[in-house]
């Protein structure tokens, strides 16, 4: 048995490297590590980076010499700390890390993190480690599965990464240089992945990808298989209540995908898909590869099929060259699909995409103010999304206890968090739910009925 040690893991930006994070975890178990919320005692730091925001690098440096007085401080006590550096940052930056940050013990990138035990071990001896070369292994099929006791503690709902990397090479994003090409797993790893989750009473699963609707990993008849086959396999594993997933491009949403919205009652009304600009000048400059008629056909062949669907975005303002009737062609299109939701920013330019060298930058105050109002309006529908809930009802996966005593939070299949005053033993089960209050983040309501699905597992139990 080996000996017990802490591992402190801090994840930044998407859902992916949440899982990676958990993940990571998992493969660090049967070498003895538990995971510490506390920096100060643990024997290994994680920093699981992100390279989408704005100075990322710069953050992560920061974080590393918050991290290095703590390392100091452990070694005054006789205690050793490693530093390790994983994720798109450590994926895109490699050597340069330990060049300019010395406490850094190792650098790891996203398709590596499988060979930490090992990678540990050397940067135990003293070796600085830098593993970012795209393995020949498929990490997943190498990774520990995780042990029951940390699915139970991670919740009823579960993400799992179906997909990872980007061939779209839109022109402001840094994904396809850190994350590598499109790759899919096969649907019998994932769906052996999803029954163990199922087992130790995960009810809810979201499948995540950078381009998760581009998924073609083998079926288990081992012809190519598509998302929409995947989801369809997935509904039929005992205990999976609710699917979901993200992130998707609207180039890749196909009839077998839109067919699944109409047919399976576990895939749930709420779909996340980018579209970035509403102007087709834009659209093209960012080399989105689909025009606004494109993306709002998509929105009305999947409301045909699933009439209650509601759609989320991603927006980006000022990008260079955006006039202000491209602009204004961005309003409008949110004001066609009437989003529930988005995110929206502001364009800061990414080292080494092709827009980063584009001359016609938009002026700061100027790409401010459009943000200012591109969110009004998003907020408005938001509001206008949500208000239409107020006395209805609808179902609610209880998922954990709430803010007050007695209450629980969970998740309406639109993805609002609801507050219910409720029992914790309807943790993990769907609930009827009427909606008495809308809150400014989440809805409020009172149960209007028995649970309908039975518990197969008690979460936490
Ligand atoms: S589709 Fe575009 S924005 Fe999305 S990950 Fe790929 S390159 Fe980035």
């Amino acid at each position: 048995m080996s000996r017990l040690r802490k591992v402190h893991i801090k994840s930044f930006g998407c859902q992916m490297n949440v899982y990676d994070s958990h993940r990571m975890a998992d493969t660090l178990a049967p070498s003895g590590y538990r995971e510490t919320a506390s920096l100060d005692d643990a024997d290994l730091v994680i920093l699981n980076t992100c390279h989408i925001r704005e100075k990322a690098v710069e953050k992560v440096y920061s974080e590393i010499g918050r991290i290095r007085t703590a390392k100091e401080a452990a070694a005054a006590q006789g205690r050793q700390m490693m530093i390790a550096v994983a994720g798109c940052v450590a994926q895109a930056e490699g050597e340069e890390i330990v060049r300019r940050a010395d406490s850094v013990d190792l650098v790891v990138g996203s398709q590596n993190y499988h060979r930490l035990p090992e990678l540990i071990a050397r940067a135990g001896n003293g070796e600085k480690v830098v593993d970012t070369e795209f393995p020949v292994e498929d990490k997943f099929a190498v990774l520990a599965a995780p042990e029951r006791t940390a699915i139970i503690k991670r919740g009823i709902s579960s993400f799992v990464t179906v997909q990872e990397g980007c061939d779209k090479f839109c022109t402001f994003c840094v994904v396809p240089y850190t994350r590598g090409a499109e790759v899919s797993r096969p649907v019998k790893q994932i769906v052996a992945e999803v029954e163990r989750l199922a087992d130790a009473g995960v009810r809810e699963v979201t499948l995540i990808g950078q381009n998760v609707n581009a998924y073609h990993g083998e079926g288990e008849d081992g012809a190519p298989s598509t998302l929409g086959k995947l989801l369809r396999r997935l509904a039929q594993v005992p205990g999976i209540l609710r699917l979901r997933y993200t992130t998707s491009h609207p180039r890749d949403v196909d009839e077998d995908l839109i067919a699944a919205h109409g047919d399976l009652e576990a895939l749930m009304p709420y779909v996340h898909l980018p579209v970035q600009s509403g102007s087709d000048r834009i659209l093209a400059a960012m080399n989105r590869k689909h025009s606004r008629a494109d993306y709002l056909a998509v929105v009305a062949r999947l409301r045909v099929e699933r009439p209650d669907l509601a759609f989320s975005s991603d927006f980006i303002v000022g990008f260079p060259g955006e006039t202000e009737q491209d602009f204004r062609d961005t309003l409008s299109l949110v004001d066609d699909v009437g989003f529930a939701g988005a995110f929206s920013f502001m364009y800061s330019p990414r080292p080494g995409t092709p827009a980063a060298e584009i001359d016609d930058q938009v002026p700061p105050e100027e790409k401010a103010e459009r943000l200012q109002r591109l969110q009004a309006v998003i907020t408005r529908h938001q509001r206008a999304f949500n208000a239409q809930f107020t006395g209805r009802e609808f179902d609610v996966l209880l998922d954990k206890p709430g803010r007050r005593p007695g209450q629980l939070v969970g998740r309406s299949p639109y993805l609002q968090a609801v507050q219910v005053i409720a029992p914790r033993s309807l943790i993990g089960r769907i609930a009827r739910v009427t909606v008495t209050e809308v809150g400014s983040n989440s809805l409020f309501g009172a149960l209007s009925g028995e649970p309908q699905a039975p518990q197969l597992i008690a979460a936490g139990a």
